[in-house]
Formats: C-alpha cells, sequence, structure tokens
C-alpha cells in the first residue's frame, strides 16, 4: 500500500535506503518477504604506487585524469603483463580493471614511440569486446587518456567501418578496438593483409570475457587460436590480458578460452561505499497454478510496489527487468499508483521506453541526478555501457541468469560512496526461490563458473577449415587446436574440404570456409525473424532453439520488444512474426528421449553412479502453454504439429539400482513421479553452478532406462555437441545435486510447485510429479 504524500520529503536525501526497505517489508501482510539483508560495509580502497616501468608521460595522462594511484589490483594486472604473463582480472563491477591492461598497452606503445615508415612493425594492441556499443565506449575512454600521445594510433575497426577507415587501420593503427565476430569473418580470413597488426601484437585484451560461455565461448575460443597461430605466423607471441567479472576459478575459465596457462587477480583494491543487498520473495497467492499448485505473486507485481514506495520515499531508484514490455508494465504500474496518491506525482517514475540511444540515454541520467526522475524501470540491455550515477536503490526483477550480471547490475547503486541498497526479487522458479534462501550463494566465494567446450567437434571442425584457408595447417599446429584437433582435420579430409599435401592441409573449396561457422550460434542454418507485414529481418534464432523459441503462437521478445509469431516455416527457416502485446507470454512444451553412445567419466557413490558421456537425443516440441504476465495463471495449453529432432550432445547422468530404489522408501507407484520430480529440480538448479540458463539444458528421467538397466536421470547439453554445461555439472555434481535436494526439501509448497518441481517446459504436463519421493530418491543417491 502506498504511504502518503506527506511521508515525501521536500529535497529526497535519504539518510539509509536499506532503513527504508525495512520499514516496507514490516508493513502489515509483507511478513516473510524481505528474507535477507546483507550490509556491506564500505571498504577503503588500496593505492599502490605506479610501477617503475611506466613511462612518465603516460602516468601523467592517468594523473590528468585524476588518477592519482593507481589500487593495488590495477598494478598487480598490468605488472604481471608487462612481465609477458598472460593475466585474468575479475574484480568487482566498477573497480577500474581497465586500468590493468591500459597502462602496459599504452607503455609499450609510448615506449616504442612513432614509426619512421608507415608499414614499420612497431608494437600493437588488440582489444576485443564481446559487444560492439562496449567497444567504442572503450575507444572513447582510450582516445581521452591517450590524445597525443606517442605511438598511439587507434581505430575500432567492425561491420560498419568504411573502407577507408578499415585500410588505414591496416596500415597505421596501433590500437584496435574489435569484436570476436570481426576476427572471425574479416580479419582473420585476410590475415596477409592484416600482417603489419598481427605480426607487432604485444597484447591481446579481452574484456568482459565472462560473455564468452557456452558455444559461443567455444566458438570465441577457437577463433582465439586461430588468431595466435597466425599472429605467431608473423613473428608475435602477444600477452593476454583479460578482464571478467568475478566467477568461480577464472583462471581456469580465462585458460580455456585461449588455450594459455592464465594467471588470476582477484584481490580487488579498490575503495567501495556502504552498501547492502536485500532479497526479497514474493508471497505464495491464491491463483492457482498448473495441477492446482500454488503459484507466487510475480516478481513484476512485486517490483512495481517496490518501486512507488521507494519513490515516495524519495529513494532514486531503478529497477531492471527482463523484457521491455516487462519494464514499462513495471514503471505504468508504479506511476498509476503513485497519481492514486497523487496526481502530480505520477511525473517522478519514467516509462522508459526510449529505446537505446545515447542520447536518450543521457537524457534519463540527467534527469534522474537532477531529481526530476525518482524513478524508473529499465531492461537488461542497459546493462553494459549505461552510466548512472547516484542511484540509492536498484530493484533486479528476477535473478539476471548470472551472479556476475546481478552484482553488475546493484552495482548502479551507491557510487559516489552514499550508502545504498540492491533487491532482487524472486521469480516463481527453483533458481530464484533458492537464491532467496540461500544469501551465501550470491555473497561467498563464487561457484558458478564462465564454461565452454572448445574440442566439441561441431564448432573446432568449421574452425579446422577456416584456419586450414588462412594459412595451411601442418602436424605441428594441430597441438594448438587441442586433442582432438587430429580427427577434426582427417574428417574434414574425408568429406573433401580439406586435401593433405607435403606443406600441410589445405582448403580444396572457392568459397569462404569461415561461412561454415556462425559463432553465435549452432545446429545448422539459423531461422530468420521476418516481421509482418514490412518483411524486415529482426534477426535470427538457433536452429535448436527455433522449435521452442518461435513455433506459431509463440510470444517471443526482440531486444526486449514483444512479437507473436504468426508461421514457422521450417522448409524456408523463417519465423513469420506480427509486433503485439499481448498480456501472456508463451513456455513450449519437448518430450525427450535419449540414448547413451558412450559413457567418458564415472564416479562411484556406493551402488550409485553419476557418468558423464556423449548422447543421442530424440526432442519434440509437443505444444505450448500460454500464462498471463501479471498474474502468472495459466490460460490454456496448445498443441503443435513439429518433428522430432536429432541432437548429438553430451550429458550427465546419474543411477541408482533396484535395491537402492527400494531401500529410499518410496512406494512403486510413486518412483516415476519422484524421479520426475527430481529431474526438474536438478535442471532448475544447474544454471547455479554453471553458466547458463535452464533454456540451454534438457533432461530425461526413467525408473528403468534400457542403456543402463537402472533408475537414472539425465541432463544434457541443448547443443550439439555440447557446450559444457554437463560437464560442468559431472565436476560439480555433489554440490549441485546436494542443493537440488535441499532446494525441494525447503519448498513451503505440500505437493510441488513453480519454485520447486514444476517445470514450464514439460511435456509431460508436470504429470506425474512426486515432491517428497524425490527427496527420498536423492536422499539414498548423495553419499553420506
Ligand atoms: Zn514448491
Ligand atoms: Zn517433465
Amino acid at each position: 500500500m502506498p504511504i502518503p504524500a506527506s511521508a515525501l520529503p521536500p529535497h529526497p536525501d535519504p539518510a539509509d535506503p536499506v532503513a527504508r526497505l525495512e520499514r516496507l517489508a514490516a508493513q502489515p501482510g509483507h511478513d516473510g518477504r524481505l528474507t535477507h539483508v546483507e550490509r556491506l560495509p564500505a571498504r577503503d580502497g588500496r593505492p599502490s604506487p605506479w610501477p617503475t616501468w611506466a613511462p612518465a608521460e603516460v602516468v601523467e595522462r592517468f594523473r590528468a585524469h585524476g588518477i592519482e594511484w593507481p589500487w593495488s589490483h590495477q598494478v598487480d594486472t598490468a605488472d604481471r603483463a608487462w612481465r609477458g604473463r598472460h593475466v585474468v582480472v575479475a574484480t568487482g563491477t566498477g573497480s577500474g580493471k581497465s586500468l590493468g591492461y591500459l597502462l602496459p598497452g599504452l607503455g609499450t606503445l609510448a615506449t616504442a614511440g612513432a614509426p619512421v615508415r608507415p608499414r614499420d612493425r612497431t608494437p600493437t594492441v588488440l582489444y576485443v569486446a564481446p559487444t560492439k556499443a562496449l567497444a567504442h565506449d572503450q575507444l572513447a575512454a582510450l582516445d581521452a587518456i591517450g590524445a597525443g600521445l606517442d605511438g598511439l594510433r587507434a581505430t575500432a575497426v567492425d561491420g560498419d567501418t568504411p573502407r577507408s577507415e578499415r585500410d588505414w587501420a591496416r596500415d597505421h593503427a596501433t590500437w584496435v578496438v574489435t569484436n570476436p565476430d570481426m576476427l572471425h569473418r574479416s580479419v582473420l580470413p585476410s590475415q596477409a593483409r592484416w600482417a603489419r597488426l598481427l605480426g607487432g601484437l604485444a597484447y591481446v585484451v579481452m574484456d568482459e570475457c565472462h560473455h564468452y560461455r557456452g558455444v559461443f565461448g567455444s566458438h570465441v575460443a577457437q577463433v582465439l587460436r586461430r588468431l595466435r597461430r597466425l599472429a605467431a605466423h608473423h613473428g608475435a607471441r602477444p600477452t593476454f590480458v583479460l578482464a571478467s567479472a568475478t566467477v568461480a576459478d577464472p583462471d581456469a575459465c580465462a585458460s580455456t578460452l585461449t588455450g594459455l596457462a592464465v594467471e588470476a587477480v582477484t584481490e580487488d583494491g579498490s575503495p567501495r561505499g556502504a552498501g547492502a543487498l536485500a532479497l526479497w520473495e514474493p508471497p505464495l497467492t491464491e491463483t492457482a497454478g498448473e495441477r492446482g499448485a500454488p503459484t507466487r505473486r510475480p516478481a513484476t507485481a512485486e517490483t512495481a510496489d517496490l518501486l512507488t514506495d521507494l519513490v515516495l520515499d524519495g529513494v532514486r531508484t531503478l529497477a531492471f527487468v527482463r523484457s521491455r514490455r516487462g519494464a514499462e508494465t513495471v514503471a505504468l504500474t508504479a506511476q498509476r499508483q503513485l497519481a492514486e496518491v497523487d496526481p502530480d506525482l505520477r511525473e517522478l517514475v519514467a516509462a522508459y521506453r526510449g529505446g537505446y540511444l545515447p542520447e536518450d540515454r543521457r537524457a534519463l541520467e540527467a534527469d534522474l541526478r537532477a531529481g526530476r526522475i525518482v524513478g524508473a524501470a529499465a531492461t537488461n540491455a542497459l546493462e553494459l555501457g549505461v552510466d548512472l550515477v547516484g542511484l540509492d536503490a536498484v530493484l533486479v526483477c528476477g535473478f539476471p541468469g548470472t551472479r556476475a550480471a546481478l552484482w553488475q547490475q546493484v552495482g548502479r547503486a551507491g557510487r559516489r560512496g552514499r550508502s545504498s541498497v540492491g533487491v532482487l526479487v524472486a521469480r516463481d522458479d527453483p533458481l530464484d526461490t533458492y537464491l532467496v534462501r540461500h544469501p551465501e550463494a550470491l555473497l561467498g566465494r563464487p561457484v558458478e563458473a564462465t564454461v565452454s567446450d572448445p574440442d566439441n567437434p561441431y564448432v573446432l571442425g568449421p574452425h579446422l577449415a577456416a584456419a586450414a584457408q588462412e594459412l595451411p595447417l601442418t602436424d605441428d599446429d594441430l597441438a594448438l587446436f587441442g586433442p582432438r584437433a587430429r580427427d577434426g582435420v582427417e574428417a574434414l579430409a574425408a568429406e573433401g574440404v580439406l586435401r593433405r599435401r607435403a606443406r600441410g592441409w589445405f582448403w580444396t573449396r572457392r568459397d569462404r570456409a569461415c561461412d561454415l561457422a556462425d559463432i553465435r550460434s549452432t545446429g545448422g542454418p539459423p531461422v530468420q525473424v521476418v516481421e509482418s507485414p514490412d518483411g524486415r529481418v529482426l534477426g535470427t534464432v538457433d536452429a535448436a532453439a527455433a522449435h521452442s523459441s518461435v513455433h506459431t503462437g509463440a510470444v517471443h521478445l526482440h531486444r526486449g520488444r514483444t512479437y507473436v509469431v504468426l508461421d514457422l516455416d521450417l522448409e524456408a527457416s523463417v519465423a513469420l512474426v506480427e509486433r503485439s502485446d499481448p498480456d501472456w507470454t508463451t513456455t513450449a512444451r519437448e518430450v525427450t528421449d535419449i540414448e547413451v553412445v558412450e559413457p567418458r567419466a564415472r564416479q562411484r557413490w556406493g551402488a550409485a553412479e553419476v557418468v558423464l558421456g556423449s548422447v543421442q537425443v530424440t526432442s519434440q516440441v509437443v505444444g505450448y502453454l500460454r500464462r498471463r504476465v501479471l498474474t502468472g495463471e495459466v490460460l490454456g495449453e496448445e498443441p503443435l504439429d513439429l518433428p522430432p529432432r536429432q541432437l548429438r550432445s553430451t550429458a550427465v547422468w546419474w543411477t541408482l539400482d533396484a535395491d537402492q530404489v527400494v531401500a529410499s522408501g518410496v512406494a512403486a507407484p510413486d518412483v516415476p513421479g519422484a524421479v520426475h520430480a527430481a529431474e526438474h529440480a536438478s535442471i532448475g538448479l544447474l544454471p547455479l553452478f554453471a553458466t547458463c540458463d535452464r533454456w540451454d539444458i534438457g533432461g530425461v528421467s526413467t525408473t528403468l532406462h534400457r542403456d543402463t538397466g537402472r533408475l537414472t536421470v539425465f541432463v544434457y547439453d541443448g547443443h550439439p555437441g555440447g557446450a559444457g554445461f554437463a560437464e560442468r555439472g559431472y565436476a560439480v555434481a555433489e554440490r549441485w545435486l546436494r542443493t537440488t535436494r535441499d532446494a525441494i526439501a525447503a519448498c513451503e509448497c505440500r505437493d510441488g510447485c513453480p519454485s520447486c518441481v514444476q517445470s514450464p517446459k514439460c511435456g509431460n504436463g508436470n504429470d506425474p510429479l512426486h515432491k517428497a519421493g524425490a527427496v527420498r530418491l536423492l536422499d539414498v543417491l548423495l553419499p553420506g
């Protein structure tokens, strides 16, 4: 309930937004919603002297930009890089990771000075960002710091770069900012023309490298191996400097990505203002979900209420919501509620629908700074490249998928050393529910790892072909591309696309080998998403994901906008969509069958087994469910007629023998429901350990599988060849399955709900499910 307008201070300057939040949580009927508040005390920075090797003119430039002394982690990173050691810096949002590579990079260029002749080999730096926008932001920062510095000639090379500028970059640039797509499609395939840049490479910077995960990460890892080979061919052995959000094992993740031994810097030496992380769980409601299960109040509705109340209290608040439609709903709901208190208050909240143009962003930022706007709702798309300061509170509507993304969003609050609060509002699913009840999973040492699988043959093959076209592949090269490279080139030779000659393997065709790999997707030609009636192509969807994400009738989100799919034409690989704002969402339902191809690794827990191996998956999208946006109410299920699909992938599975099933005490008729419930919950919780979301993985459960001969639960990677998720599940199997067990046991529902064992994508309509039985089976499985 809104608080009276008289409570609004004339000049909002809330001393402590946490106290305001606690007051909201103490309102009648709000019991139990605020599940945890962690106060994060202010931290003093640890400044460090400038390294003695840093040229004075470079240090002066940082000083001129207000950096009198660097922080310890910046110097630690820069020092290692300067000494030629590959390094990843994994510290918090806003800790100034960029100085770690700017200092050695600019130092190297300044020491070498300006070349005498245009094509002279001078040192060069390649900066790679996951998005074009981020690359441009970095270029602007570099231009500001390095303007006029001897030896620095920086430019961006991406899809929009005109030919003349690209030519200039080839002949003159010493610092090139680009993205992996551009390396893959343009720079590496025409390596001879980039010989100056490649042959001079002193540093390769991989910024925001936690974005390189799953299949995309596997592709980027192979692009970097191609880059390293060509650099070596032209005479350079660059040092890699990577910047990552805080994740588990950043050194291991960076080593997998680059194929090199990478050291990690994780001690954050930057200062931090006092802050707090609050966890908020919406209540269970009377709205009946599937099979009569209770459902929670949607996170959007709860976020809108919090935004209203905080704005009334004068707390400057930004809400991050997944879709633009969701962001608009939150802002409009808050405006309506404010107007009920006083019509003038409506203006205090921005219904943020201006798009993402820099001028819109700046206008919103200025209004928030000046206090003309006190609250706004934005989509996660703003996460990169937004510079909002002076916020008192950030509301995160639903866990944004990774801990790194959560802290990035929460980190928008309180940058000026004022006290601030970030609030995670849980959605109705097992992962969010677990997190708001287990603050240690968000606050302790990170357990989520950025995983990828560069050895996936479906990824590796096209990159071997591309590499061979760039420069014939020799036997010595194969080690660089990993243990499966020899099988890979032999398979390509058998297909006739590579031919072995005395100097190595050659590409035999006339077309471009790099076109064989779309580094942002896998599994055949992507499906084009085309807008009706004007025929504009909005984007593409992975072939593998098309059946479940753009089937006829699907509500499809694109850059935060909502579309409804009119028709999915599989033959033409086109999904025809129409702009529309229905008040429901859709989730596809899938049935799956799985066959074991080859076990690769095995752990025995008593009579139980956990296995990692390759599998053949047959899955079919059989229908979809419609649910109301604001209440989560199920509106109905529609059948679909789509063909089954085959997928060779990697899975982790666990099995129990017949005696163990008896020992679990689950009555025989309840065993199918128990094993099914355990499967759903384990899929819901794997994203806690591997940076995937539940749509990247799938599962099968059965009381008796024909290949294992036992009760078995499979969880598989939904991408051809695998993406590293199942492998991560295998590596942390005990923690993952124990977490699954505890999450099911802790849910306050009686017979299962979306917060524990119900799955939105279940092809069997969440039937049968047996919640208590799932806990008993997992108790028998887990080692004592
Ligand atoms: Zn439940
Ligand atoms: Zn199911």
